[in-house]
């Protein structure tokens, strides 16, 4: 059974890297940006409030996020596996999913953090065109990364739970380093 966290920088490729891995491994990509995404364009009262701190740059507070991942952990769809996608974000996002984890009995493999220089970041950034994807909100979006996300990565790596790879390589590249780790 296939669970992954995803981790790296805004514009690491992480997105595209989930969702062909999870088509390969038949589990549910789990994006917690696509959830919100789709929660904005629908115009639902969680849409409503997370709008201002997407479009900011901003990450959304945890009190949104924790109730919307336990309920998409829920799902059906997720009792065979999942590769997350943008959770969590925050230390105590982590800790709050390896306490939820525990409790619904669903240990996950480890966290993926895809490593990619703050160049390609920008780069990709630029080129994906995206409503979050202008220049001061880019450079703000990585400060936050900076600050609340990056510390993720000593706090997975301190529970052996870390594999990082090379993100700064070409799609296929990074693809099939992933798989060799998933398959190992
Ligand atoms: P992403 O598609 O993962 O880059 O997410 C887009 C935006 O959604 C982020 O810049 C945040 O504003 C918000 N977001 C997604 N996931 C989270 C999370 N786990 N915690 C807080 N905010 C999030």
């Amino acid at each position: 059974m296939t669970r992954l966290i995803f981790m790296g920088p805004p514009g690491a490729g992480k997105g595209t890297q989930a969702k062909m891995l999870s088509e390969d491994m038949g589990v549910p990509h789990i994006s917690t940006g696509d959830i919100l995404r789709a929660a904005v364009a629908e115009g639902t009262s969680l849409g409503q409030k997370a709008e201002v701190y997407m479009n900011a740059g901003e990450l959304v507070p945890d009190e949104l996020m924790l109730g919307l991942i336990r309920e998409r952990l829920d799902q059906p769809d997720a009792q065979q596996g999942w590769i997350l996608d943008g959770f969590p974000r925050t230390v105590p996002q982590a800790e709050f999913l390896n306490q939820l984890l525990d409790d619904i009995k669903q240990p996950f493999d480890f966290a993926v953090n895809l490593d990619v220089t703050d160049e390609v970041i920008i780069a990709r950034l630029l080129k994906r065109g995206r409503q979050d994807d202008d220049e001061s909100v880019i450079r703000h979006r990585l400060d936050v990364y900076r600050q609340q996300t990056e510390p993720l990565i000593d706090f997975y790596r301190s529970r052996q739970r870390l594999v990082s790879i090379n993100g700064n390589q070409t799609m296929e590249s990074v693809q099939a380093n992933l798989k060799q780790v998933v398959v190992d």
